[in-house]
């Protein structure tokens, strides 16, 4: 599995032509690799709204792998005070619950998970604090999506490991970003779940790194 984070897609332009070329040389890559576009992951996280066009072309270049994550408190909410700032560069307008919906009935396929109720840090919170932000998600979801909530991405991708453990006993996936947790490349999943580290995958655009990752992953 090549696990995409939809921000490292932001280096590249969000130009279709620029992307259809970036992706049919991911395509080559991988066939080198024995894989093709059915092993590509792409998540994104927080799901801005102007995301839409992105993720319109990933469907159209047969991307079918797709997550995208929330935080129930942060939807529907325009105030700019209210805006997340991730990377410090580029403050983020979240998704509202109306275009998640629509994406949810228009591409059935998309798995739709939560990003923390206020995108919270949970380096910064108890087990029982977490516990109880895990089911308030839980709660949220299953009323607002009429689904079992089985995806979970920490936002700030970390958090302390007992925090990491009890997510993974509420969630089928949960997604880190996190160099202390091996890395998921390609190993063959059938039934996958549990923890998933996408770290590896911020490529920003750049093939080589992949190309390097897939290559040592290979000769292990
Ligand atoms: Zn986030």
């Amino acid at each position: 599995m090549i696990y995409i984070n939809a921000h490292s897609l932001y280096s590249l332009s969000t130009d279709r032509v620029e992307l259809e070329k970036w992706f049919r040389n991911l395509y080559i890559l991988l066939s080198f690799f024995g894989l093709h576009k059915d092993n590509i992951y792409v998540t994104f996280d927080d799901f801005y709204i102007d995301e839409n066009k992105l993720l319109e072309s990933l469907i159209s270049l047969g991307i079918k792998n797709i997550y995208i994550f929330y935080s129930p408190n942060l939807l529907s909410v325009d105030d700019m005070s209210s805006y997340i700032s991730i990377n410090s560069s580029k403050p983020i307008k979240p998704g509202n619950k109306k275009n998640l919906l629509s994406i949810k009935s228009k591409y059935p396929f998309i798995k739709i998970g939560v990003h923390g109720m206020s995108h919270e840090n949970y380096s910064n919170v108890t087990l029982e604090e977490s516990v109880n932000l895990f089911e308030k998600q839980i709660e949220y979801h299953k009323h607002n999506f009429d689904e079992e909530c089985l995806y979970f991405a920490f936002p700030y991708g970390r958090a302390p490991d007992e925090i990491i453990n009890r997510a993974s006993e509420y969630f089928h996936f949960t997604f880190l970003s996190d160099n202390r947790y091996k890395i998921t490349t390609y190993v063959e999943q059938d039934k996958f779940g549990g923890i998933i580290n996408r770290r590896h995958l911020e490529i920003g655009g750049n093939l080589i790194k992949l190309f390097i990752l897939l290559l040592r992953e290979k000769l292990k």
